[in-house]
């Protein structure tokens, strides 16, 4: 099974794809995750990707269709599947996508449209943190870990919060994304693939409907 995951920055998406990925076991591929590794890293992607990522603009097309394009390729796709998560961002990416797919013989299957009230964002994104060992989000207030200071996933005890959260950059990412999404997820539609999920909900009760809106898809 082929997805893509869509919503604005903090909607949910890294957060019901871990959930999606536990159950489904496709691969994961966020362009975010990708671009913080190679940041980490400090390669040369890495440090291209800093200038735009510390403003809240989009990384340059070609660079991160060619990292989407490369990680399509690798086996294990065409056995478990993907979560394609933060990827089309522009509609240009989306066309890019297109063609990949197409040159790899590889069927899209559906799209998951995570829709929030943008107001509940910057609330969101401020409280988010991240387990430094495994990369498991979560919410000081919404979603916290089941022992104060300790990752439910790895046990790990640290954790970080994401340079670009801070509202000043929030607000540009908003910005930036409301701007380029509404002529994607209108393509995905076109095509008869999105699947509207309700994001103002508990984090399992939106797991429940994404649940029911792949057992439609597949
Ligand atoms: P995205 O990947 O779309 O940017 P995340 O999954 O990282 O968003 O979620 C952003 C923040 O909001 C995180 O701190 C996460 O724990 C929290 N969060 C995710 N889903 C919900 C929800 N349904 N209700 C409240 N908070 C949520
Ligand atoms: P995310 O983790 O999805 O919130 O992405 C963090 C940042 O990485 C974004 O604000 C962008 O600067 C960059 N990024 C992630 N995915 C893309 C993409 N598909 N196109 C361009 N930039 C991206």
């Amino acid at each position: 099974m082929n997805l893509l995951i869509m919503g604005l920055p903090g909607a949910g998406k890294g957060t019901q794809a871990a959930k999606i990925v536990e159950e489904f076991g496709v691969a994961h591929i966020s362009t975010g995750d990708m671009f913080r590794a190679a940041m980490a890293n400090q390669t040369e992607m890495g440090r291209l990707a800093k200038l735009f990522i510390d403003k809240g603009e989009l990384v340059p097309d070609e660079v991160t269709n060619g990292i989407v394009k490369e990680r399509l390729a690798e086996s294990d796709i065409a056995e478990k599947g993907f979560l394609l998560d933060g990827y089309p961002r522009t509609i240009e990416q989306a066309h890019a996508l297109d063609e990949t797919l197409k040159a790899l013989d590889i069927k899209l299957d559906g799209v998951i449209n995570i829709e929030v009230n943008p107001e509940s964002l910057v609330e969101r994104l401020s409280g988010r943190f991240i387990c430094r060992s495994c990369g498991s989000t979560y919410h000081k207030v919404f979603n916290p870990t089941k022992v104060e200071g300790t990752c439910d996933v790895c046990g790990g005890h640290e954790f970080f919060q994401r340079e670009d959260d801070k509202p000043e950059t929030v607000k540009r990412r908003l910005d930036v994304n409301i701007a380029q999404g509404e002529p994607i997820i209108a393509h995905y539609r076109e095509l008869g693939l999105v699947s509207d999920i309700q994001g103002n909900q508990d984090i399992d009760d939106v797991f429940a409907d994404v649940k029911k809106a792949i057992a439609a898809i597949k």
